[in-house]
């Protein structure tokens, strides 16, 4: 089972960006209103996410530590299985190849831990957490030493992360993001911080890119609001004009979930395509929502692909959305 765990971790997670991306994504999906993120070198030593959502009472984390034991899956989720392809693998995962211990408390009962390391669980003990959950990990990939070897620098290995926390953000406006660095041990010093965004889906949306990506992109941003054979397309993309030089800037997200696609990318170049010289990119957020047995998102869970059932559906909705707002602006 432990050798197993082993195997599939490395599926799941292949650098510590992929494991805080699955810890923040869990927090999201408790209903968590602040997530903050510490790190130490660069995640490789320490990796903590603590959240204010729903929590796991002391019984239940035993559970969430076995795999496929997801809570997320529910009886009438069965025939759209495909959709939750490696559901209920990250904590088990994770568990295998570090040091993992998850400190929770749900609302009126007792706060309570549990800690996994290299596979080997230990028993659940009372513990001290006022709310919420904090999930430590500590040693990524200790007990898979041939890992340890595909790690990059700290420095590469932190920013990895921080683009992750990042595209997590955009897609979460509601939430209070903070990512620590921690290295020197102490308070840390405070890497990317994004409050609560007011308003509706666009003020907020547009407030929050703009936190992320700057002002200047946000107040170059076109909104897009579109769409078709039930799928929806929303975001903001930028003017022609506004450039980043060479840096590519495109945020794509399939029912909440970042995701880079050959298929979406092509589908923006061909969008902007009157407008593209060698060094200049279109820059844009967006979002397609969508029945998610129109899409596969967990093809594989580390490499963020997606599959439409007909591409044509959503690749039409960018180019002529896109295309129209750009005309609308007079370009
Ligand atoms: P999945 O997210 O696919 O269900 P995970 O291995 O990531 O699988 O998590 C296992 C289970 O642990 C989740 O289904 C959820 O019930 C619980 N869980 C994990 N993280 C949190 C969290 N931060 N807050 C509340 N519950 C959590
Ligand atoms: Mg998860």
């Amino acid at each position: 089972e432990t050798a197993i765990n082993r195997i599939a971790a490395g599926e799941v997670v292949e650098r510590p960006a992929s494991a805080v991306k699955e810890l923040v994504e869990n927090a999201v999906d408790a209903g968590a209103t602040r997530i903050s993120i510490d790190i130490a070198d660069g995640g490789k030593t320490l990796i903590r996410v603590t959240d204010d959502g729903c929590g796991i009472a002391a019984d239940d984390l035993p559970l969430a530590l076995a795999r496929h034991a997801t809570s997320k899956i529910d009886g009438s989720d069965l025939l759209n299985i495909h959709t939750f392809g490696f559901r209920g693998e990250a904590l088990p995962s994770l568990g295998a190849v570090g040091r993992l211990t998850i400190t929770s408390r749900v609302p009126g009962g007792e706060a309570a831990q549990i800690r996994v390391a290299g596979g080997r669980m230990e028993p659940v003990k009372p513990a001290a957490l006022r709310a919420g959950t904090v999930v430590e990990l500590r040693d990524l990939f200790f007990a898979t030493p041939a890992r340890l070897k595909f790690m990059r620098t700290d420095r590469a290995e932190a920013q990895a992360i921080t683009d992750t926390v990042k595209r997590l953000a955009m897609a979460e406006p509601a939430i209070t993001f903070t990512l620590r660095d921690v290295s020197g041990g102490g308070e840390g010093r405070v890497v990317f911080r994004a409050d609560r965004e007011n308003g509706d889906l666009f003020d907020a949306l547009h407030a929050r890119l703009g936190r992320v990506l700057g002002r200047d992109f946000a107040d170059n941003a076109l909104r897009i609001d579109a769409n078709r054979d039930g799928i929806r397309l929303y975001g903001y993309a930028a003017l022609p004009t506004y450039s980043r030089g060479a840096a590519v800037a495109q945020y794509l997200f399939v029912n909440g979930r970042p995701v880079r696609d050959k298929m979406l990318t092509g589908a923006l170049r061909a969008a902007y395509f009157d407008f593209l010289s060698r060094d200049r990119h279109p820059a844009a957020a967006l979002f397609i929502d969508c029945d998610p047995t129109l899409v596969d998102v967990n093809v594989h869970p580390a490499k963020s692909e997606v599959r439409f059932r007909d591409p044509g559906i959503p690749r039409g909705l960018i180019v002529s959305a896109l295309r129209h707002a750009l005309a609308e602006a007079g370009h």
